[in-house]
């Protein structure tokens, strides 16, 4: 058999790239105008960075992780997820000491061992935003109406904002005991999962997609009924800021986020036509994060996107045609196929997408690729025209054609004459 890219990866070929271009710069327009800046964290980091800041008792940390040893006898782990990463950035290089808020995005590879199908990959890629040092409800409102500008530029109309609060602390060790004794009389019944859970991370069995465990939980108390009344007070702000920025979103008492380290606000955009692959994007508060991983206090809030996900959901969109003209070069002859070379990187330092053919075949065969090419341009350079350095231009929608100098080309008047304004 061949080779074959492994199980749960999968090449981006150059048509598909298209999208992914797309995809980044909508998205890095949409940040920049809101003051986000770019940071971007090591592939791979030492294994204890996950343990701690993502939680021992979650699905990531306990079965999804590639984890090796390197030959210095290393624990190191391929990032699962990116926010562990920046925050560990964000405590080595001091960025709190910079004062105010630092807002940050990333966009890269990600890798979990999962089980692959549609929309779930075990190497996959993740936009992500973090915002450390506010713990103002601003900042929850300010992460999901970009997140959702986002979604909605590439195309996504008819997503779902589901939000909850998970709570502080204290809240939730209360819950958790509320929680774990209303379960534990049904344990029997709930999916080997939950039961392992029960005691371990009780809070992620109200995430379960067991029908007879979801049935179970569905009469559990509710972990918005335990708030104090400062987190009550917080999750009611964020409502107040979403509605007044016109952002609509459906209350889901049982959406828990599967990382120990969130706290109050947990949000999810969904997308109905992917089915349980159908999270297109989740995040929340991690107000207690940077000071486990051994910084200074400071509350913080982040999002991330699948980005296959959203390449599927973006669909057969039409391709936008390039507005910078694109020129092919068809050559001739050994003097020819030199000056066709040296035309081309002219006018590539100019702003021109120029493709030269180097397959030395007839101009017949070398014409049809370039109607195949997408150029809207053909420059043409057979032997009479290296000898009196000119060059044929054709017009491949129309097949017109104009011979002219080199030289004329190369002037700015003469470029804007055939190619218009560059
Ligand atoms: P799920 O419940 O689908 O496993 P998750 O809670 O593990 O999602 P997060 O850790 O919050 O996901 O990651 C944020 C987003 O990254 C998800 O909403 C999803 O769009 C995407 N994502 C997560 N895991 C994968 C994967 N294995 N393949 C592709 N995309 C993924
Ligand atoms: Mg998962």
């Amino acid at each position: 058999m061949g080779l074959q890219a492994p199980r749960g990866t999968r090449d981006i070929l150059p048509a598909e790239r298209i999208y992914w271009q797309q995809l980044e710069a909508t998205a890095r327009q949409i940040l920049d105008r809101a003051a986000y800046r770019e940071i971007c964290t090591p592939i791979f980091e030492q294994t204890s960075l996950f343990e701690r800041g993502i939680g021992e008792a979650t699905d990531i940390v306990g079965k999804e992780m590639y984890t090796f040893q390197d030959r210095g006898d290393r624990s190191l782990t391929l990032r699962p997820e990116g926010t562990a990463g920046v925050v560990r950035a964000y405590i080595e290089h001091g960025l709190y000491s910079q004062g105010g808020v630092q807002r940050l995005w990333y966009l890269g590879p990600m890798f979990r061992y999962e089980r692959p199908q549609s929309g779930r990959y075990r190497q996959f890629h993740q936009l992500g935003v973090e915002v450390l040092g506010s713990a103002d409800p601003r900042a929850d409102a300010e992460v999901i109406a970009l997140a959702l500008d986002i979604l909605k530029a590439l195309g996504l109309e008819d997503v779902t904002l589901m939000l909850n609060s998970v709570g502080d602390r204290d809240d939730r060790a209360h819950y958790r005991q509320a929680l774990v004794d209303y379960l534990t009389p049904y344990a029997a019944d709930l999916d080997p999962d939950s039961q392992d859970r029960l005691h371990r991370n009780p809070l992620r069995i109200l995430d379960s997609k067991d029908p007879r465990t979801q049935a179970i939980v569905n009469e559990a108390p509710r972990l918005l009924d335990y708030l104090s009344a400062s987190s009550q007070q917080h999750f009611e702000q964020v409502q107040s800021l979403l509605e007044e920025l016109g952002i609509p979103y459906q209350i889901n008492p049982t959406l828990v986020r599967g990382l120990d380290y969130y706290t109050h606000t947990a949000f999810e955009f969904q997308q109905g036509s992917l089915g349980t692959e159908g999270t297109v994007c989740g995040g929340g508060r991690y107000d207690h994060l940077v000071e486990e991983l051994g910084g200074p206090a400071t509350p913080a809030i982040g999002w991330a996107m699948g980005l296959e996900r959203l390449i599927l959901l973006m669909g057969d969109r039409p391709k936008e045609p390039s507005p910078v003209p694109h020129l092919y070069v068809v050559t001739r002859g050994s003097s020819a196929e030199r000056q066709g070379l040296v035309l081309a990187q002219q006018l590539r330092h100019q702003g021109y997408i120029v493709e030269v053919d180097f397959s030395g075949s007839s101009f017949k065969n070398q014409l049809k690729r370039a109607n195949r090419s997408g150029a809207t341009h053909c420059l043409v350079i057979g032997e009479e025209e290296a000898a009196a350095q000119t060059v044929q231009v054709k017009w491949l929608a129309s097949g017109e054609q104009e011979q002219v100098a080199q030289a004329d080309l190369l002037s700015a008047a003469g470029r804007s004459r055939l190619f218009g304004e560059q």
